[in-house]
């Protein structure tokens, strides 16, 4: 007995000793990698949606309870292996609590609130007459100054035709001339109407919107050329508040600070659902990879994980992230992996990367090949969390598995749940993340320097040139992209 007690103590003594300097590799970090352990992430992440009224977006108490599910692992749980910080600021949350439009007669109308959207006068809302204006599909009606020439709108409630230009440059146009609101009609008919943002740069500067269908339009629009003096009601309850979030950053105790491989994914969802593909997905994969990792000692290279706050609201934690850094910072970050939807039910396996991305692309590239898959490729389009470290001009790949139809159509909506993930495909691509990282994590051979003297990749206003470059290109080649991602919302 005695004998036999002592064996087994010594045995586990070996064991967790072996353990202790147990080397890193990327094949041990794969092999970590299993469907049963993202299920439970993606499940507890569910539920954390469905406990605080389905979503877990920025300023909501879902989003709270998500840093705390993360920080439950990375500090609490891996507190000996990973150091762990949380980063907070605040940003306009806002939310569109009720709209209504009451036609000419006494009938509600089914309309659409843009994100943004100021509130109306309450309870009453704003009862007006209604001003049709002229369409222009070519510029896009009512947002030059010009097509304004001779209208006034004092007092009205301004039928205005969506599409081409930005609503918000309607609105503003609209407000100048004494409109008290406007009424928006969707190009094509029906209630498949898409929400466009006002942008949070504009609050304060806009009247109140509805966006409602074509049809209902054209039959007002008809009744004001035969001369009938029409009234219609607009009411918006809406809230814009300034709320504090947080980023979540992790970095393995292990590893050279001045060399850091870092990866990234959002941690909030879209007020519409539980963002479990988006990015439920990219989130648990970090915390499986990190889980993995913390095992291990004997790489040179610190590995950084962050869940970035607010990316559905224009990718506000991981700017807040890189403008924050200081140069000598930004340097000792030698590669950003950015993993936004990679489960999709219907995946793509899509590469997106820009000119200094080194081998970044070829690490996830050849894993997924080896695995049979069919690797697509796309240049960065700033709509994820990449793009404040693509501005830094760090090397940056990320991996997607596309949104909207055919590749997720819950994309964005409350069936954005735990049965909206394709787990062949979410364990390969993790898979992938933990080789990628478990490769650059002992070696930076084939990874170029940041870049810091490339005019074009310099400052803000150059990158956000060139990504709107890439959305009109998005736009002219009938992409998917209209309906985007992260930024996540059209202002057309
Ligand atoms: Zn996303």
């Amino acid at each position: 007995m005695r004998f036999s007690r002592l064996a087994a103590t010594s045995a586990a003594l070996f064991s967790s000793a072996a353990l202790a300097n147990d080397p890193l590799t990327p094949a041990k970090l794969v092999a970590d990698i299993n469907e049963v352990e993202l299920q439970r992430v993606l499940w507890a992440l569910n539920k954390i949606a469905k406990d605080n009224g389905g979503t877990r977006a920025f300023g909501t108490p879902g989003y709270k309870a998500s840093v705390d599910y993360v920080l439950e692992r990375a500090q609490t749980r891996f507190g000996r292996e990973m150091d762990t910080f949380v980063q907070p600021f605040t940003f306009v949350y806002d939310e569109t609590l009720e709209i209504k439009v009451t036609g000419p007669d006494g009938e509600d109308v089914f309309v659409v609130s843009p994100q943004y959207n100021p509130a109306t006068p309450l309870p009453g809302g704003i009862t007006a007459s209604l001003l049709n204006t002229p369409v222009d599909d070519t510029t896009g009606s009512m947002c030059l100054e010009s097509q304004w020439d001779g209208i006034d709108a004092t007092g009205k409630l301004v039928l205005i035709k969506r599409g081409v230009c930005a609503v918000a440059d309607k609105l503003i146009f609209a407000k100048a001339k004494g409109a008290l609101g406007v009424i928006l009609y969707n190009q094509t008919p029906g209630t498949e109407i898409t929400t466009p943002t006002l942008s949070a740069d504009n609050i304060g500067k806009l009247i109140p919107v509805g966006i409602i269908p074509l049809e209902v339009a054209t039959g007002w629009i008809g009744r004001l050329a035969a001369g009938e003096d029409l009234s219609a009601t607009l009411l918006v309850d809406a809230i814009a508040e300034e709320r504090e979030t947080w980023n979540v950053i992790s970095e393995t105790k292990e590893g050279d600070p001045n060399k850091v491989i870092m990866l990234g994914a959002h941690l909030d969802s879209v007020l519409e659902g539980p963002g479990i593909n988006d990015d439920g997905s990219g989130t648990a994969a970090l915390l499986e990879i990190m889980g993995s990792v913390k095992k291990y000692k004997g790489f040179p290279h610190k590995i950084r994980f962050g869940w970035w706050a607010a990316e559905e609201a224009g990718l506000v934690g991981s700017y807040h992230y890189t403008q924050n850094l200081t140069p000598a910072e930004a340097d000792k970050i030698k590669f950003y992996f950015n993993y936004d939807m990679i489960a999709s039910p219907n995946p793509k396996y899509e590469i997106s990367s820009y000119e200094n991305s080194g081998i970044g692309v070829s690490l996830l590239e050849d894993y997924l090949t080896a695995a049979g898959k069919e690797v697509e490729y796309a240049e960065f389009d700033g709509r994820s969390d990449y793009a404040g470290f693509v501005e830094l001009g760090i090397p940056t790949v990320g991996l997607f598995t596309g949104d909207g139809a055919p590749w997720d159509s819950c994309y964005h909506k409350a069936c954005d749940d735990i049965d909206n993930i394709n787990w062949e495909g979410y364990v390969l691509n993790t898979k992938a993340a933990a080789n990628a990282v478990g490769i650059l994590a002992h070696s930076l051979e084939g990874v170029p320097d940041r870049l810091v003297t490339t005019p074009n990749l310099r400052g803000r206003d150059k990158i956000n040139y060139q990504f709107k470059r890439w959305a009109a290109l998005a736009q002219e080649a009938g992409s998917h992209s209209l309906c985007s991602h992260g930024k996540k919302k059209s202002t057309v």
